[in-house]
Protein backbone atom coordinates (compact mmCIF):
# COMPACT_ATOMS: atom_id res chain seq x y z
CA UNK A 1 0.00 0.00 0.00
CA UNK A 2 1.47 3.46 -0.98
CA UNK A 3 0.62 6.72 0.68
CA UNK A 4 1.38 10.27 0.36
CA UNK A 5 3.99 11.34 3.21
CA UNK A 6 3.49 14.67 5.74
CA UNK A 7 6.02 16.65 5.85
CA UNK A 8 6.81 15.22 9.31
CA UNK A 9 6.46 11.73 7.96
CA UNK A 10 9.40 12.74 5.27
CA UNK A 11 11.07 14.20 7.97
CA UNK A 12 10.97 11.34 10.02
CA UNK A 13 12.08 8.95 7.30
CA UNK A 14 15.01 11.23 5.99
CA UNK A 15 16.52 11.35 9.95
CA UNK A 16 15.93 7.79 10.52
CA UNK A 17 18.04 7.02 7.28
CA UNK A 18 15.46 5.22 5.38
CA UNK A 19 15.64 4.78 1.74
CA UNK A 20 13.90 7.63 -0.17
CA UNK A 21 11.63 4.61 -2.04
CA UNK A 22 9.93 3.89 0.89
CA UNK A 23 6.11 4.79 0.98
CA UNK A 24 6.25 4.96 4.87
CA UNK A 25 7.89 5.07 8.00
CA UNK A 26 7.91 1.65 9.19
CA UNK A 27 8.11 2.95 13.12
CA UNK A 28 5.07 3.98 15.00
CA UNK A 29 4.82 7.64 15.30
CA UNK A 30 4.88 7.46 19.33
CA UNK A 31 7.95 10.14 19.22
CA UNK A 32 8.03 13.48 16.92
CA UNK A 33 10.47 13.12 14.08
CA UNK A 34 14.08 12.42 15.21
CA UNK A 35 16.52 15.80 14.58
CA UNK A 36 19.90 13.67 13.94
CA UNK A 37 20.88 9.67 13.84
CA UNK A 38 23.75 9.17 15.71
CA UNK A 39 26.28 6.12 14.77
CA UNK A 40 28.82 5.92 17.68
CA UNK A 41 29.73 7.47 20.80
CA UNK A 42 33.15 7.58 22.50
CA UNK A 43 33.32 9.02 26.49
CA UNK A 44 31.33 12.11 26.64
CA UNK A 45 30.63 12.37 22.97
CA UNK A 46 28.92 11.41 20.49
CA UNK A 47 28.95 11.22 16.18
CA UNK A 48 26.48 11.51 13.89
CA UNK A 49 26.40 10.05 10.34
CA UNK A 50 28.71 13.00 9.14
CA UNK A 51 31.08 12.26 11.93
CA UNK A 52 30.10 15.44 13.25
CA UNK A 53 31.00 15.81 17.21
CA UNK A 54 28.45 16.36 19.99
CA UNK A 55 28.91 17.01 23.69
CA UNK A 56 26.34 14.66 25.48
CA UNK A 57 25.33 16.21 28.42
CA UNK A 58 22.17 14.74 28.78
CA UNK A 59 22.88 10.22 28.76
CA UNK A 60 20.23 8.90 26.75
CA UNK A 61 17.84 10.28 29.56
CA UNK A 62 20.61 9.69 32.43
CA UNK A 63 20.90 5.82 31.23
CA UNK A 64 25.18 6.55 30.01
CA UNK A 65 26.35 7.69 33.29
CA UNK A 66 29.41 6.08 32.34
CA UNK A 67 29.93 7.40 28.89
CA UNK A 68 29.70 5.65 25.65
CA UNK A 69 31.57 3.07 24.46
CA UNK A 70 33.29 2.51 28.27
CA UNK A 71 35.65 -0.74 27.73
CA UNK A 72 35.15 -1.94 31.22
CA UNK A 73 30.96 -2.66 30.21
CA UNK A 74 32.07 -3.09 26.33
CA UNK A 75 34.37 -6.37 27.30
CA UNK A 76 31.89 -7.58 29.90
CA UNK A 77 29.12 -7.39 26.70
CA UNK A 78 31.16 -8.59 24.43
CA UNK A 79 32.57 -11.34 26.84
CA UNK A 80 29.66 -12.78 27.63
CA UNK A 81 28.17 -13.00 23.84
CA UNK A 82 30.11 -15.60 22.89
CA UNK A 83 29.47 -17.74 25.93
CA UNK A 84 25.68 -17.46 27.43
CA UNK A 85 23.31 -14.66 26.47
CA UNK A 86 20.18 -16.66 27.89
CA UNK A 87 18.65 -19.93 29.62
CA UNK A 88 15.64 -18.31 31.30
CA UNK A 89 14.83 -17.71 35.06
CA UNK A 90 14.55 -21.68 36.26
CA UNK A 91 18.40 -21.73 36.21
CA UNK A 92 21.11 -20.19 37.60
CA UNK A 93 23.32 -18.17 36.18
CA UNK A 94 26.89 -16.37 36.58
CA UNK A 95 25.95 -12.87 37.12
CA UNK A 96 22.77 -12.07 38.68
CA UNK A 97 23.31 -12.90 42.26
CA UNK A 98 26.48 -10.63 42.13
CA UNK A 99 24.62 -8.07 40.80
CA UNK A 100 21.78 -8.35 43.67
CA UNK A 101 24.45 -8.28 46.35
CA UNK A 102 26.20 -5.51 45.21
CA UNK A 103 22.69 -3.36 44.68
CA UNK A 104 21.67 -3.99 47.86
CA UNK A 105 25.11 -3.31 49.73
CA UNK A 106 24.87 0.52 47.85
CA UNK A 107 21.24 0.59 48.93
CA UNK A 108 23.07 0.55 52.54
CA UNK A 109 25.94 2.89 51.87
CA UNK A 110 28.68 0.35 51.58
CA UNK A 111 27.28 -1.77 54.46
CA UNK A 112 24.91 -4.56 53.14
CA UNK A 113 21.17 -4.41 54.44
CA UNK A 114 20.15 -8.07 53.90
CA UNK A 115 17.37 -7.06 51.35
CA UNK A 116 16.76 -8.97 48.19
CA UNK A 117 16.18 -7.98 44.31
CA UNK A 118 13.84 -8.80 41.65
CA UNK A 119 15.53 -8.11 37.88
CA UNK A 120 13.29 -6.65 35.00
CA UNK A 121 14.17 -4.79 32.01
CA UNK A 122 13.47 -1.12 32.32
CA UNK A 123 12.12 1.15 34.57
CA UNK A 124 8.32 0.74 34.01
CA UNK A 125 8.57 -2.84 35.19
CA UNK A 126 10.66 -1.97 37.95
CA UNK A 127 7.76 -0.56 39.31
CA UNK A 128 4.97 -2.54 38.41
CA UNK A 129 7.10 -4.87 40.29
CA UNK A 130 6.72 -2.90 43.07
CA UNK A 131 3.19 -1.97 42.65
CA UNK A 132 2.77 -5.96 42.74
CA UNK A 133 4.99 -6.25 46.20
CA UNK A 134 2.95 -3.64 47.43
CA UNK A 135 -0.50 -5.11 46.58
CA UNK A 136 0.42 -8.66 47.70
CA UNK A 137 2.59 -7.03 50.94
CA UNK A 138 -0.84 -4.99 51.90
CA UNK A 139 -3.11 -7.52 51.37
CA UNK A 140 -7.30 -7.57 50.26
CA UNK A 141 -8.59 -4.42 50.73
CA UNK A 142 -5.60 -2.37 51.23
CA UNK A 143 -4.03 -2.28 47.68
CA UNK A 144 -3.69 1.74 46.80
CA UNK A 145 -0.81 3.14 45.78
CA UNK A 146 -0.06 7.24 46.88
CA UNK A 147 1.93 8.88 44.29
CA UNK A 148 2.58 12.40 43.59
CA UNK A 149 1.38 14.81 40.74
CA UNK A 150 3.88 15.46 38.31
CA UNK A 151 5.27 12.38 39.21
CA UNK A 152 6.67 10.00 36.45
CA UNK A 153 6.79 6.12 36.89
CA UNK A 154 6.32 4.65 33.92
CA UNK A 155 3.79 4.44 30.53
CA UNK A 156 2.39 0.52 31.27
CA UNK A 157 -1.16 1.22 32.49
CA UNK A 158 -0.57 0.95 36.23
CA UNK A 159 2.59 2.72 35.96
CA UNK A 160 0.68 5.55 33.82
CA UNK A 161 -1.95 5.49 36.52
CA UNK A 162 1.11 6.05 39.07
CA UNK A 163 2.23 8.67 37.27
CA UNK A 164 0.85 12.27 38.40
CA UNK A 165 0.34 14.40 35.09
CA UNK A 166 -4.10 14.04 34.57
CA UNK A 167 -3.20 14.63 30.92
CA UNK A 168 -1.56 11.69 30.13
CA UNK A 169 -4.10 9.28 31.58
CA UNK A 170 -7.06 10.79 29.53
CA UNK A 171 -6.70 8.90 26.00
CA UNK A 172 -5.76 5.68 28.05
CA UNK A 173 -8.88 5.40 30.29
CA UNK A 174 -9.83 3.54 31.93
CA UNK A 175 -6.73 2.98 33.58
CA UNK A 176 -5.92 0.19 36.65
CA UNK A 177 -7.69 1.34 39.83
CA UNK A 178 -5.86 1.61 43.21
CA UNK A 179 -3.60 4.97 42.68
CA UNK A 180 -4.24 8.50 44.13
CA UNK A 181 -2.43 11.37 44.50
CA UNK A 182 -0.81 13.98 46.62
CA UNK A 183 0.69 17.38 46.13
CA UNK A 184 4.41 17.35 45.94
CA UNK A 185 6.19 18.00 48.57
CA UNK A 186 3.55 18.96 50.56
CA UNK A 187 2.92 16.13 53.86
CA UNK A 188 -0.24 17.18 54.93
CA UNK A 189 -1.62 16.49 51.57
CA UNK A 190 0.03 13.47 51.51
CA UNK A 191 -1.30 12.42 54.54
CA UNK A 192 -5.05 13.06 53.72
CA UNK A 193 -4.56 10.97 50.56
CA UNK A 194 -4.02 7.89 53.06
CA UNK A 195 -6.51 5.12 54.68
CA UNK A 196 -6.66 2.09 55.46
CA UNK A 197 -6.56 1.09 52.20
CA UNK A 198 -3.38 2.24 51.20
CA UNK A 199 -0.49 -0.06 51.40
CA UNK A 200 2.05 1.91 50.00
CA UNK A 201 3.71 5.43 48.77
CA UNK A 202 5.71 5.49 46.10
CA UNK A 203 7.82 8.92 45.95
CA UNK A 204 10.63 10.16 43.20
CA UNK A 205 14.11 11.73 45.52
CA UNK A 206 14.26 14.35 42.81
CA UNK A 207 10.91 14.51 40.26
CA UNK A 208 13.10 14.03 37.11
CA UNK A 209 10.69 13.78 34.08
CA UNK A 210 8.39 16.63 36.25
CA UNK A 211 11.27 18.78 36.08
CA UNK A 212 13.66 18.54 38.23
CA UNK A 213 12.50 19.18 41.74
CA UNK A 214 14.04 17.40 44.77
CA UNK A 215 12.07 16.19 47.30
CA UNK A 216 12.79 18.25 51.09
CA UNK A 217 14.21 16.16 53.62
CA UNK A 218 11.12 16.99 56.16
CA UNK A 219 8.88 15.56 52.96
CA UNK A 220 10.70 11.99 52.91
CA UNK A 221 11.82 11.84 56.29
CA UNK A 222 8.03 12.86 57.36
CA UNK A 223 6.79 10.15 54.87
CA UNK A 224 9.35 7.75 56.12
CA UNK A 225 7.59 8.67 59.37
CA UNK A 226 3.74 7.49 58.43
CA UNK A 227 4.57 5.09 56.47
CA UNK A 228 6.13 3.67 60.06
CA UNK A 229 2.96 4.43 62.15
CA UNK A 230 0.60 3.16 59.44
CA UNK A 231 2.45 -0.08 58.56
CA UNK A 232 2.64 1.29 54.70
CA UNK A 233 5.79 1.02 52.60
CA UNK A 234 7.64 3.45 51.59
CA UNK A 235 8.64 2.95 48.08
CA UNK A 236 10.98 5.20 45.90
CA UNK A 237 11.84 5.32 42.07
CA UNK A 238 15.15 5.64 41.33
CA UNK A 239 14.79 4.91 38.38
CA UNK A 240 16.21 8.32 36.74
CA UNK A 241 18.08 8.85 39.94
CA UNK A 242 20.07 5.74 41.29
CA UNK A 243 23.38 5.02 40.79
CA UNK A 244 25.51 7.80 41.86
CA UNK A 245 23.38 10.11 39.58
CA UNK A 246 22.40 12.57 42.05
CA UNK A 247 25.74 12.91 43.90
CA UNK A 248 24.90 9.78 46.62
CA UNK A 249 24.49 5.85 45.21
CA UNK A 250 20.83 6.57 45.53
CA UNK A 251 18.69 9.65 45.75
CA UNK A 252 17.10 8.43 49.24
CA UNK A 253 20.32 8.89 50.44
CA UNK A 254 20.15 12.93 50.81
CA UNK A 255 17.32 12.36 53.43
CA UNK A 256 19.24 9.98 56.05
CA UNK A 257 16.47 7.33 56.22
CA UNK A 258 15.55 3.67 54.54
CA UNK A 259 12.65 2.96 52.27
CA UNK A 260 11.22 -0.35 52.15
CA UNK A 261 11.12 -0.81 48.50
CA UNK A 262 13.28 1.00 46.35
CA UNK A 263 13.20 0.75 42.50
CA UNK A 264 15.36 1.33 39.72
CA UNK A 265 16.80 0.83 35.80
CA UNK A 266 18.13 3.73 33.44
CA UNK A 267 21.95 3.83 34.80
CA UNK A 268 22.60 0.25 36.20
CA UNK A 269 23.35 -1.12 32.28
CA UNK A 270 25.20 2.28 31.05
CA UNK A 271 22.95 1.67 28.03
CA UNK A 272 22.28 -2.42 28.31
CA UNK A 273 18.33 -2.76 29.33
CA UNK A 274 18.05 -3.75 32.97
CA UNK A 275 15.89 -2.75 35.70
CA UNK A 276 15.76 -3.83 39.28
CA UNK A 277 12.76 -3.92 42.32
CA UNK A 278 15.08 -4.12 45.53
CA UNK A 279 12.75 -4.76 48.76
CA UNK A 280 13.79 -5.39 52.40
CA UNK A 281 13.74 -9.27 52.99
CA UNK A 282 10.60 -9.11 55.34
CA UNK A 283 8.72 -7.03 52.41
CA UNK A 284 10.13 -9.22 49.83
CA UNK A 285 9.13 -12.23 51.62
CA UNK A 286 5.63 -11.58 50.76
CA UNK A 287 6.51 -12.75 46.87
CA UNK A 288 5.35 -16.95 46.59
CA UNK A 289 6.86 -18.44 43.92
CA UNK A 290 4.86 -18.12 40.57
CA UNK A 291 3.81 -14.63 41.94
CA UNK A 292 5.72 -12.54 39.86
CA UNK A 293 7.93 -13.58 36.68
CA UNK A 294 10.04 -12.48 33.69
CA UNK A 295 11.64 -14.30 30.65
CA UNK A 296 14.13 -11.81 30.22
CA UNK A 297 14.96 -10.14 33.31
CA UNK A 298 18.34 -10.48 35.18
CA UNK A 299 19.59 -12.80 31.91
CA UNK A 300 23.54 -13.11 31.65
CA UNK A 301 23.75 -10.39 29.39
CA UNK A 302 22.41 -7.59 31.10
CA UNK A 303 23.65 -8.87 34.43
CA UNK A 304 27.10 -8.80 32.89
CA UNK A 305 27.03 -5.38 32.11
CA UNK A 306 25.33 -4.31 35.34
CA UNK A 307 28.21 -6.05 36.95
CA UNK A 308 30.52 -3.77 35.02
CA UNK A 309 29.01 -0.56 35.87
CA UNK A 310 28.70 -1.18 39.47
CA UNK A 311 31.96 -2.55 39.61
CA UNK A 312 33.73 0.25 37.68
CA UNK A 313 31.82 2.86 39.42
CA UNK A 314 32.81 2.16 42.66
CA UNK A 315 35.91 2.17 41.56
CA UNK A 316 36.19 5.38 40.42
CA UNK A 317 33.91 6.78 43.43
CA UNK A 318 30.79 7.66 41.00
CA UNK A 319 29.25 9.69 44.01
CA UNK A 320 32.26 12.05 44.22
CA UNK A 321 32.32 12.83 41.21
CA UNK A 322 28.97 13.59 40.37
CA UNK A 323 28.73 15.83 43.18
CA UNK A 324 31.88 17.73 42.07
CA UNK A 325 31.19 18.52 38.44
CA UNK A 326 27.78 19.22 39.45
CA UNK A 327 28.61 21.67 42.20
CA UNK A 328 31.10 23.10 39.14
CA UNK A 329 28.32 23.11 36.14
CA UNK A 330 25.74 24.63 38.75
CA UNK A 331 28.76 27.98 39.58
CA UNK A 332 29.37 28.80 35.65
CA UNK A 333 25.82 28.21 34.32
CA UNK A 334 24.74 30.67 37.36
CA UNK A 335 27.02 33.16 35.70
CA UNK A 336 24.94 33.21 32.20
CA UNK A 337 22.92 36.60 31.91
CA UNK A 338 19.74 34.30 30.60
CA UNK A 339 19.95 32.00 33.59
CA UNK A 340 17.37 32.83 36.01
CA UNK A 341 17.89 29.57 38.32
CA UNK A 342 20.09 25.69 38.80
CA UNK A 343 18.43 23.69 40.52
CA UNK A 344 18.73 19.61 41.23
CA UNK A 345 21.38 17.34 42.99
CA UNK A 346 24.90 16.21 41.71
CA UNK A 347 24.26 16.05 38.16
CA UNK A 348 20.62 15.90 37.42
CA UNK A 349 20.21 19.73 37.08
CA UNK A 350 17.22 21.88 35.60
CA UNK A 351 18.46 25.52 34.32
CA UNK A 352 15.92 27.91 34.25
CA UNK A 353 15.56 30.20 31.58
CA UNK A 354 14.93 33.85 31.29
CA UNK A 355 12.29 34.58 28.90
CA UNK A 356 13.66 31.60 26.29
CA UNK A 357 12.02 28.79 25.12
CA UNK A 358 13.79 25.54 26.72
CA UNK A 359 12.95 23.67 23.80
CA UNK A 360 14.24 26.04 21.35
CA UNK A 361 17.33 26.66 23.12
CA UNK A 362 17.57 22.46 23.48
CA UNK A 363 17.29 22.06 19.65
CA UNK A 364 20.04 25.33 19.03
CA UNK A 365 22.37 23.63 21.52
CA UNK A 366 21.62 19.99 19.40
CA UNK A 367 23.34 21.62 16.04
CA UNK A 368 26.06 23.65 17.80
CA UNK A 369 26.52 20.28 19.22
CA UNK A 370 25.58 19.99 22.83
CA UNK A 371 23.19 17.66 23.51
CA UNK A 372 20.50 18.67 25.87
CA UNK A 373 16.32 18.58 26.24
CA UNK A 374 13.57 20.81 27.57
CA UNK A 375 12.49 19.39 30.95
CA UNK A 376 9.82 22.22 30.93
CA UNK A 377 9.07 25.24 28.97
CA UNK A 378 11.23 26.80 30.83
CA UNK A 379 13.99 24.69 31.72
CA UNK A 380 16.69 22.46 30.07
CA UNK A 381 17.60 19.50 32.08
CA UNK A 382 21.55 18.49 32.31
CA UNK A 383 22.13 14.83 33.14
CA UNK A 384 25.61 14.68 31.82
CA UNK A 385 27.78 11.62 31.63
CA UNK A 386 29.30 11.24 35.82
CA UNK A 387 32.76 11.00 34.32
CA UNK A 388 33.03 14.24 32.85
CA UNK A 389 36.09 16.82 33.51
CA UNK A 390 36.28 20.18 34.01
CA UNK A 391 37.05 20.83 30.35
CA UNK A 392 33.88 19.38 29.23
CA UNK A 393 31.91 21.72 31.70
CA UNK A 394 33.83 24.54 30.13
CA UNK A 395 33.03 23.62 26.62
CA UNK A 396 29.13 22.52 27.28
CA UNK A 397 28.62 26.41 29.23
CA UNK A 398 30.72 28.02 26.68
CA UNK A 399 28.20 25.97 23.74
CA UNK A 400 24.72 26.69 25.74
CA UNK A 401 26.11 30.63 26.61
CA UNK A 402 26.54 31.10 23.03
CA UNK A 403 23.51 29.65 22.10
CA UNK A 404 21.24 31.95 24.81
CA UNK A 405 22.84 34.94 23.97
CA UNK A 406 22.05 34.22 19.93
CA UNK A 407 18.36 33.60 21.29
CA UNK A 408 18.08 36.78 23.52
CA UNK A 409 19.64 38.93 20.85
C1 LIG B 1 12.49 6.83 32.99
C2 LIG B 1 11.70 6.64 34.24
C3 LIG B 1 10.80 5.56 34.39
C4 LIG B 1 10.44 4.63 33.26
O1 LIG B 1 11.53 3.89 32.82
P1 LIG B 1 11.41 3.06 31.43
O2 LIG B 1 12.70 2.29 31.38
O3 LIG B 1 11.27 4.07 30.35
O4 LIG B 1 10.23 2.20 31.53
C5 LIG B 1 10.20 5.38 35.62
N1 LIG B 1 10.46 6.22 36.65
C6 LIG B 1 11.30 7.26 36.53
C7 LIG B 1 11.55 8.14 37.72
C8 LIG B 1 11.94 7.53 35.31
O5 LIG B 1 12.74 8.59 35.19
Amino acid sequence: MSAERTPVQEKHRQSAGAPAEMDHCPLMPTYGPPPVMFTRGEGAYLFDRQDKRYLDFLSGLAVTSLGHAHPAVAEAIAEQATRLLHVSNLYATEHNWVVAGEIDKLIGDGTPVGGQVFFCNSGAESNEAAIKLARRFGGHGRHVVVAAFDSFHGRTLATLAATGQPAKWETFQPLPEGFRHAIWNDLADLERQLDDTTAAVLLEPVQGEGGVNPATIEYFQGVRRLCDERGMLMMVDEVQTGFARTGRWFGFQHFDLLPDVVTMAKALGNGMPIGACWAKREVAAAFQPGDHATTYGGQPMATSAARAVLETMQAIDAPFLARSAGAEIMRSVATLPQVNDVRGLGLLLAVELDGIDARVAAAKCLDAGLVVNGVTATALRLAPPLIITPEHVAEAVAILGGVLDELSA
